[in-house]
């Protein structure tokens, strides 16, 4: 295998076989630059209490709590570089290999390393953008985390909204739009997003199973089912 791990063989057989995949990623991709995961064993639950978006948006005291948090990791995710990984994805792209790019990730680290950005669908937000929940405009948060550090008061719009990274919440709902393009860039039907923020994406990558029956070949399988615990960020 050229010196590839032995683990990684089945993957790229698999791979080899596939004129074009989709490719779904997660915060595994991005640890390799130094960003943490979320349930790993230093992972950002093991620290911080996920924030609620109804509790954002009902308590001050909350909206200070994800501000903290979110400012402790702003630096890291400001500074990152893509990885191999990363880099490796890009090219597939360019050599026309890649259906479409699907991540949970918030970090932009896909774009980064090349990826047009209209090519990654990121279903939970980026963290490289400040949003107001009022208006829906979007700003550069560097400004932002230095006002919140300086002042400590969760930073809100011109229009009185309060700002927040446009990221995804525990609780809030995920892009409609997103999970749609996810979804037929899948090879699925249409389908609407629920209005149910329980809803998240159910994840079984076609290319390391079997390809079902009648399915496109180069289709990985997105599907939705109910958790009882709603998507992080
Ligand atoms: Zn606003």
């Amino acid at each position: 295998m050229n010196g590839l791990s032995q683990d990684l063989a089945p993957l790229v057989q698999r791979l080899r076989g596939r004129p074009r995949f989709l490719v779904f990623t997660g915060a595994g991709i991005s640890t390799g630059s130094g960003i943490p995961d979320f349930r790993g064993p230093q992972g950002v639950w093991k620290k911080w209490t996920p924030v609620y978006y109804q509790e954002f948006l009902a308590s001050h005291e909350a909206r200070i709590r994800h501000w903290r948090y979110k400012l402790e990791g702003w630096e890291g995710f400001r500074d990152a570089m893509p990885n191999a990984a990363h880099r490796a994805l890009a090219r597939l792209d360019r050599q026309g290999r890649l259906d479409a790019l699907v991540t949970q990730n918030i970090d932009g680290l896909h774009q980064l390393a090349g990826h047009p950005p209209g090519r990654v669908i990121e279903l939970h937000g980026t963290n490289r953008m400040v949003e107001c929940i009022g208006c829906g405009s979007r700003r550069d948060p560097d400004p932002v985390y230095s006002e919140f550090a300086r002042t400590g008061d969760p930073p809100q719009c011109s229009c009185g909204g309060f700002l927040k990274p446009a990221t995804v919440s525990f609780g809030q709902a995920m892009p409609g739009d997103k999970l749609e393009q996810a979804f037929e860039a899948a090879g699925g039907r249409s389908w609407s997003a629920p209005s149910d923020p329980h809803w998240r994406w159910n994840r079984r990558p076609r290319c390391l199973g079997r390809p079902s029956r009648g399915a496109p070949s180069t289709s990985s399988s997105i599907g939705v089912r109910r958790h009882t615990t709603p998507s992080p960020i």
